[in-house]
């Protein structure tokens, strides 16, 4: 065993029976590493509760934790902070290579309470202490693999360079998707109720306003909340090429009201845009806080917005709004993928929010294709006041089904999750895809009468528009 590399984590160097190996491995061949937290007589007073917070929230670059039972008082420590005392091991691309492993430094230097090892005797002292029940193993994850994450229930939605390139010369060949037959509608936005509604705290009438594309304000609870926000006119790496936007946003940046949480879906382009996070962080009155999938944090932080939560999926994070109601947030599984550079693909994760309070409990897909996930979310959250549920980018189908689905499988979705309302976001603003931007308009009426589903209870909004909801309990 070589020595533990202090340069790259503050740790015990000397092991002793009952505290964990600290090992160097930064430049070790092993693909997994193991961060633990120390234990034993030597090291249980120096535990420092801030460190386990620190490794319990990196679960999402484990792949596999154990939950250590021991008897010591670094336990006791943990149980005072309502922190579990944990074995993971780690995926080391997912973590990025050995740079990575000099940012996950102990916040104190004089409080070890965390340490790594390389894989072999990780394992060794897992099989261990596992007859002896000092370790309980937890669920693993399935959604956690050594090269990122992975849907529920596909193998996966990426298509190859091939076909890539094959569904990029049909669409030349066949000049799509054809132009719009009409615009996309818009009104102009209620800026007077939007701003009385945010003030109105506890009283707030549940809204949403579409603003174009995944971005709809979201007025419930005493909470301003934006999805996915996207102000600028292209969502691409550059704003000289890319796909530009048909529509002006629906209310423009700065006649917002006083966002209190932004919630990011994914990090496409056209869900995390640059621009727009780092001017809303900006806002007068302070930056909102942004609740992201894991591995997100890290890039808003790169940006200098410092109020981000990540999440897992179905971890949670709950909000007190002033004057309002404290809101669960939700972050669930859906089935898409991450990436924003060729190299990156799926090291983020990807997937919907649910926001939960005593009086409304909405939910946004992000973008997904069709899958049990929309069941399972019903089952575990229940059903839903209001669902904001992607269509649009859609065709041509053999490409786009198992990301984004088609406005039959949408409603599918609001039948799914047992939403009392939904409305369609994520077309008519920026052409993705094969379809033109109106086809939802279009088609959607058919799709309702196929499946018995109201106008009232699935419905599209104008950009700009706003929808008054009601409040649970509240006579409809
Ligand atoms: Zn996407």
């Amino acid at each position: 065993m070589r020595a533990f590399d202090s340069d790259n984590v503050e740790a015990q160097p000397q092991a002793a029976p009952g505290r964990l190996l600290g090992q160097e491995i930064s430049n070790g061949a092993d693909d997994l590493a193991l961060l633990g937290v120390g234990d034993g007589a030597g090291c249980s007073p120096e535990v420092d509760p801030a460190a386990l917070a620190y490794f319990n929230h990196r679960e999402h670059i484990a792949i596999e934790t154990h939950e250590i039972e021991f008897p010591g008082p670094a336990a006791k420590i943990a149980r005072q902070h309502h922190e579990p005392l944990r074995l993971q091991m780690l995926g080391r691309p997912l973590l990025g290579g050995p740079a990575a492993f000099s940012r996950i430094r102990h916040p104190s230097k004089r409080a070890p309470g965390i340490a790594f090892m390389s894989r072999p005797p990780a394992r060794a002292f897992v099989e261990k202490w596992r007859d002896s029940a000092r370790i309980r193993e937890m669920q693993p994850k399935h959604h956690h693999t050594p090269r990122g994450f992975r849907n529920n229930y596909i193998e996966s939605v990426t298509k190859s360079l091939g076909d890539v390139l094959r569904w990029q010369l049909q669409r030349i060949r066949d000049r799509l998707p054809p132009p719009a037959a009409i615009p996309t509608p818009e009104a102009p936005a209620d800026l007077d109720f939007i701003r009385r509604n945010a003030a109105a705290g506890a009283e707030m009438t549940p809204a949403v306003t579409w603003i174009g594309h995944a971005t709809m304000l979201v007025q419930a609870s005493g909470l301003c909340v934006l999805t996915d926000p996207i102000f600028s006119r292209r969502a691409s790496p550059v704003q000289f090429a890319g796909p530009a936007r048909a529509q002006e946003p629906g209310i423009a940046m700065g006649d917002l009201p006083h966002i209190d949480v932004v919630v990011i879906s994914h990090n496409h382009y056209d869900h995390l845009d640059r621009a727009s996070v780092k001017a809303l962080a900006s806002q007068a009155g302070g930056s909102p806080l942004y609740l992201v999938p894991l591995g997100v944090k890290r890039w808003l932080e790169g940006l200098g917005i410092t109020r981000v939560v990540e999440l897992d999926w179905w971890d949670g994070h709950s909000v007190a709004a002033g004057g309002g109601r404290p809101v669960e947030f939700r972050f669930t599984p859906a089935q898409h993928w991450s990436g924003r550079t060729l190299r990156d693909r799926n090291r983020t994760l990807w997937g919907g929010w649910a926001a939960m309070a005593d009086d409304f409990h909405w939910f946004f897909t992000g973008d997904t294709g069709y899958s049990r996930d929309f069941a399972d979310v019903r089952r575990r959250l229940g059903e839903f006041d209001l669902a904001l549920i992607a269509v649009g980018a859609c065709l041509p189908r053999w490409f786009m089904k198992d990301q984004h689905v088609d406005l039959e499988e949408a409603v599918q979705i609001h039948l799914d999750l047992g939403a009392k309302r939904s409305v369609g976001v994520h077309w008519g603003t920026f052409a993705l895809a094969d379809d033109p931007l109106d086809q939802p308009i279009h088609e959607l009426p058919a799709v309702r009468s196929a499946k018995s589903v109201s106008e009232e209870a699935f419905f599209l909004l104008p950009i700009g528009g706003t929808r008054r909801l009601s409040r649970r309990g509240d006579r409809v």
